[in-house]
């Protein structure tokens, strides 16, 4: 008799709140004792300890999610209906988004095939005057480089918003993404690197005059007061998440150091000819994914499923390439790096409680298929 085998899940978050269910529960009562539900203590709580946990001097604003730190900060920014923003189209939908939401025109450049993140040398060559910020993404949890960005950046006059999205807790030399443009935006989505039971997202800032506008901006425009300094939204981090969320953020190094295990764990089993995307000796990625590429992946993926193990792609779709975007202009071959990985890049199993066993057996899978 065979010994009847576990599915191995691609993210599973149950293990990590029964290990933290005493704490969370006792937060969230906390909360709905305390007779405060929006912009209260737990959010300014919350907002302090991130902005510690991110170590520089600067502001954290929780927000409604992900993709309205991304608006909310272009639009603190003063990017305007019209203005160009530039970003890639190797990136999670919700970037893009953002940028639409501000307003603005999302311009596309493609990815560097080695890290499949931004190809900074042909952002450059698609700036024009109208650019007025650029959104490095730092997928996977790897880093762009922030020094090229940076110079990028200063010769254009351009706004440098990070989308932290899947990075949180990465480092680039030495320092924490989002700490590194004027404006860093996190999503704590719940299979994100912090996750909350919900939504929920947060902008870093080192500079006050734009930590206030982000503030008013969330809050309809309005400081304390009912009345409007400038137009804005709602998007609050409410006291519920930010409660669940203060309490995952002790155990959030943890949470990356783990995430860094695994993916080690896959490093060391893995053989050497399968590709993954390099991580730069500057960079300490977070592993948010685990992610391969190869041309069989149509056939892995089939075979992992027969075995019961989770994977996905990230992303099948090069955001030029989608319905919604055609109106951008952008023909097939357009961003050839973005369309031909693709098709290629599959994401492993690859989060902090994920067994060394379950690792052994997706990576025997991997092995056996692409020998
Ligand atoms: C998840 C994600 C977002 C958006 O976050 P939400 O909280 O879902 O709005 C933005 N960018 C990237 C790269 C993401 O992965």
């Amino acid at each position: 008799m065979t010994t009847p085998t576990a599915d191995v899940r691609m993210f599973d978050y149950v293990e990590q709140w029964h290990g933290m269910r005493t704490e969370i529960l006792a937060a969230i009562e906390q909360v709905l004792d305390s007779g405060s539900l929006i912009l209260g203590p737990c959010l300014r709580s919350f907002e302090q300890n991130f902005a510690r946990f991110l170590a520089a001097p600067g502001e954290a604003i929780g927000v409604g999610n992900g993709t309205d730190a991304l608006t909310i900060a272009l639009r603190a920014l003063n990017v305007r209906p019209g203005d160009e923003v530039i970003t890639t189209a190797n990136t999670a939908i919700p970037t893009v988004s953002a940028i639409r939401m501000a307003g603005a025109v999302p311009l596309l450049c493609d990815v560097d095939p080695d890290t499949l993140l931004m190809d900074l040398d042909d952002a450059a060559a698609r700036i024009t005057p109208r650019t007025r910020a650029i959104v490095p993404v730092h997928l996977y949890g790897n880093a762009v480089d922030m020094q090229a960005v940076a110079e990028m950046a200063r010769a254009h006059g351009l706004h440098v918003v990070e989308d932290c999205a899947q990075a949180c807790g990465t480092t680039w030399r030495g320092n924490m993404v989002g700490t590194l443009g004027d404006v860093g935006c996190f999503s704590f989505y719940p299979t994100k690197n912090l996750g909350a039971y919900g939504d929920g997202g947060a902008c870093f800032t080192k500079r006050p005059e734009l930590a206030q506008a982000i503030r008013s901006i969330r809050a309809y425009g309005c400081g304390t007061t009912y009345q409007a300094e400038r137009e804005g939204v709602n998007s609050r981090l409410d006291e519920l998440q930010a409660a669940i969320l203060d309490v995952k953020l002790r155990r959030l190094a943890d949470f990356v150091e783990a995430r860094r295990r695994v993916a080690g764990w896959y490093a060391e089993r893995l053989a050497a000819h399968i590709v993954r995307p390099r991580v730069a000796a500057d960079v300490d990625a977070s592993f948010h994914l685990f992610v391969i590429a190869t041309r069989r992946r149509e056939e892995l993926m089939s075979r992992l499923r027969a075995e019961q193990i989770g994977c996905a792609v990230h992303y099948p779709t090069p955001i030029h390439r989608m319905p919604a975007y055609a109106f951008l202009g952008y023909a097939e071959g357009s961003l050839p790096v973005s369309e031909r990985m693709a098709a290629r890049v599959l994401s492993l199993p690859c989060y902090p409680e994920l067994p060394v066993e379950a690792v052994d057996r997706v990576a025997r899978v991997v092995n056996e298929i692409l020998a």
